[in-house]
């Protein structure tokens, strides 16, 4: 069992709370990414998991062990966590060869040498590292380095990793190419991995649970797909896409969004009668809305102010009747477009967000 659990921690840099009365849960087996703008206490979270920070307040369980009592100050060393660690700054040592860099751990420990390289093996087999064993660090790429890095974590057999932004030296492609390895990696040990980074994307595409932080603050912990679909506040919706939020402030009445030209119906599952008179802003990505030749009733006319290309897509700027701008994903094999054409722009009832305008928490449907 490697179950991870936080219960109300807190940590204290003078008098900013890098981690502000942190819950949570990461389940045994779970890819679980920490993820938010830089500053928002994701690597000071991982750093109390692994007992290289001391909470002030809190309690932090791994597995069945209690690692970290604010109450009774139980604190359980790093070194007798059962964790592995990988770092931004993998730091191998330049003067040994690779096999010597993965096995340095198991040596320090004097597992037997017949152990040690059944377990060489094996991680050499589950990391496509056969060529490299003799090579030093300075004779490999980044890629090639940071798995080295990796294989040295897994061969220790730690049923937990932590790792903070392990890709972020590395250039885009590899960094796809790793993502998938790491993928892969995950489901054929099955252990449960930390994971720290401020890429969206790479969470969304390597969790299977996350957690979204800001200013310390636990603000969302989902499935990827949840945080993405249903974020609990309009910061975790924001932070989940890669262009800028489309957002408009609207006032439910008698069962439509209303804001002078702007008038939509209310979408399903939001009672009218609960909710009216309400102040929302609602906001959709540039992706969940389409530029169509026609209207219906949940589209509101437009003109095309500038168009950029971007393969099959384009990013198009358009400005609505009202004078209100927006950005739309357009498919451009869909219906070719031109500036300064009038269209409709057409938002979509089933993926439109809306949150309170006072609070900016999302309104649940029901
Ligand atoms: P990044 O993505 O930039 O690494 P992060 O989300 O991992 O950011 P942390 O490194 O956990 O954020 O930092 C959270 C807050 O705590 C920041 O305001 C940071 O300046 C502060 N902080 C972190 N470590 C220390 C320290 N040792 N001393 C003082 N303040 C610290």
């Amino acid at each position: 069992m490697s179950k991870i659990v936080l219960e109300n921690v807190t940590k204290r840099f003078g008098d900013n709370a890098a981690v502000d009365n942190l819950s949570l849960e990461i389940p045994d087996g779970a890819f679980f990414s920490l993820l938010g703008p830089s500053g928002c206490g994701k690597t000071t979270t991982m750093r109390l998991i692994a007992g290289l920070e001391t909470p002030d307040d809190g309690r932090i369980w791994i597995g069945d062990k209690l690692v970290f009592d604010g109450r009774t100050n139980t604190v359980v060393p790093p070194s007798q966590r059962g964790l592995g660690m990988v770092f931004q700054n993998y730091a191998l040592w330049p003067h040994m060869t690779v096999k010597d860099n993965v096995l340095f751990g198991l040596q320090v420990r004097r597992v037997p040498r017949k152990e040690r390289e059944e377990r060489f093996l094996k991680v050499q087999e589950q990391l496509q590292i056969q060529a490299l064993e003799n090579r030093y660090p300075n004779e490999l790429s980044g890629g090639q380095q940071q798995r080295i890095a990796l294989a040295r974590e897994l061969i220790t057999s730690s049923k937990v990793l932590l790792m903070d932004e392990p890709l972020s030296n590395l250039d885009a492609k590899l960094r796809i190419d790793m993502r998938v390895e790491l993928k892969q990696l995950h489901e054929a040990t099955g252990g449960t991995i930390i994971y720290v980074t401020h890429d969206q994307i790479e969470a969304l595409t390597l969790s299977t649970t996350m957690a979204v932080m800001k200013d310390g603050v636990l603000q969302q912990m989902d499935t990827p797909n949840r945080v993405f679909v249903q974020p609990a506040n309009f910061f975790v919706a924001s932070f989940m896409g890669s262009a800028p939020l489309n957002t408009f402030e609207l006032t439910i009445e008698d069962g439509r969004l209303v804001n002078g030209a702007m008038q939509l119906p209310l979408p399903d599952g939001y009672a009218s009668s609960e909710h009216n008179g309400r102040a929302v802003t609602l906001a959709a990505r540039p992706e969940e809305i389409n530029l169509l030749p026609s209207t219906d009733q949940w589209s509101v006319p437009g003109r095309i102010e500038s168009i950029l290309p971007m393969g099959y897509t384009a990013l198009v700027r358009v400005v609505l009747e009202g004078g209100s701008e927006l950005t739309v994903e357009h498919d451009t094999r869909e219906l070719e477009i031109s500036s300064g054409e009038q269209l409709f722009v057409r938002f979509d009832p089933k993926t439109v967000h809306l949150f309170d305008t006072d609070t900016m928490e999302r309104i649940a449907r029901v």
